[in-house]
């Protein structure tokens, strides 16, 4: 069977440099916020050019911190796509808030900002709940429409989340999502174009008193500067919570992982396009679909992602031929049985339900030979379901 995400590639090319970074780790012994972690969250605001980059323990709660540090809650109405991972709308109902589900487009598989802009408006009419933010996918690595988002987040007074967990490093017209975004989070789970060896997550913002809220909520709500004002302080400012946090923190060994990964990420970001676009000039005519990146986009390819009348037949055909394939997503979120009371909006959700339909992910990492892809390509190819 080929490797459907070559991990070992990558790791055959780093490992005298993550074997060196995970001794000095052991070395020094800081596991938990050791210097790596500070050291990876300026490479990382660095490279995701933002003013702040704090790490997590995964990248659902790189989702959940903003919400909390806006301090939204019961009553509010969260807009997220509902053809995405379960993570981005599972984050609203912890803080009480309700998820609106908002249909996508159908080439880009991102959130259609003319059913986001109609889903508010009927929810304002509704006057039930109060919309508060909305949460936009980089689906499969792609930017969301972010200008056409943004907009519509400003004229309502809505937070804008960026779920960058599949996308981050990816650029629209040369900006990444935070150019628009209040936020961006960010995931390290193994298969993320940007993964470490466990998990592992981020939070990017510009914003000085948002970086510092969520910093105070990973660590329990430990008391922040501007908490404590200058102050004296009787004791360790750990021991002063002033709000309700959690803990959620990216181990030492992680971050020193990621700081050898983060070094040749860009790069392997070019790789990624050069596979995508030779699977996209093997493969456009031959499917129903190959995956349309939107104009001035440039994706991560954390999948390849064709559209087939026969998805599952053409899944059997390539599976006997030894070319593993995933389907993300068979069952859109607001299918699913604990989310299917919440609301969606207008006319509900014709296009992610028919793409759940459709979507077939082919092999997709950036040491894919072209040999290798041929073959897979070959196979869709000759596949006549
Ligand atoms: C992976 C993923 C997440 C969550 O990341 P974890 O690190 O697994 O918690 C969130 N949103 C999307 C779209 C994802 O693909």
């Amino acid at each position: 069977m080929i490797p459907f995400i070559d991990l070992a590639a990558q790791q055959a090319r780093l490992k005298p440099r993550i074997d060196a970074a995970i001794q000095k780790v052991l070395a020094h012994g800081a596991y938990v916020m050791g210097p790596e972690v500070r050291l990876f969250e300026e490479q990382l605001a660095a490279f995701g050019r933002a003013r702040f980059a704090l790490s997590c323990a995964n990248g659902t709660d790189a989702l959940a911190l903003p919400l909390l540090a806006w301090e939204i809650g019961a009553g509010d109405a969260v807009f997220c796509p509902s053809f995405t991972f379960a993570a981005t709308p599972e984050v609203v109902p912890w803080t009480g808030a309700t998820p609106v589900f908002v249909d996508i487009l159908p080439d880009t598989c991102n959130l259609d900002p003319g059913h986001l802009e109609a889903s508010i408006e009927a929810v304002k009419a509704q006057g039930r709940l109060r919309p508060a933010a909305v949460i936009a996918v980089d689906l499969f690595g792609q930017p969301a429409d972010y200008p056409a988002i943004a907009k519509i987040c400003r004229r309502h007074g809505l937070k804008l989340l960026a779920d960058s967990a599949q996308g981050f490093g990816c650029t629209l017209g040369g900006e990444q999502p935070l150019s628009w975004a209040d936020a961006a989070a960010t995931s390290f789970f193994p298969a993320k174009p940007l993964g470490c060896y466990g998990d592992g997550g981020a939070v990017l913002t510009d914003d000085a008193a948002l970086a510092e809220r969520i910093d105070s909520l990973r660590v329990h709500g430990k008391a922040t500067a501007s908490d404590v004002n200058g102050r004296p302080l009787a004791h360790d400012p750990k021991y002063l919570n002033t709000r309700i946090g959690m803990n959620s923190r990216l181990d030492t060994l992680q971050a020193a992982i990621l700081i050898e990964k983060l070094a040749i990420f860009g790069e392997e970001i070019e790789q990624r396009q050069r596979v995508a676009r030779r699977y996209s000039e093997g493969l456009a005519g031959h499917v129903l679909q190959v995956p349309q990146v939107i104009e001035g986009g440039l994706s991560t390819w954390a999948q390849y992602v064709i559209e087939h009348r026969d998805r599952d037949g053409l899944a059997e055909h390539l599976k006997a031929g030894g070319v593993p394939t995933a389907v993300y997503y068979p069952v859109p979120m607001h299918r699913q049985a604990p989310y299917a009371g919440f609301p969606t909006g207008p006319g509900g959700l014709p296009v992610s339900e028919a793409k759940s339909a459709t979507v077939l992910a082919l092999p997709m990492h950036p040491y894919l030979a072209a040999d290798v892809q041929d073959r897979i390509i070959e196979g869709v190819r000759g596949y006549n379901g």
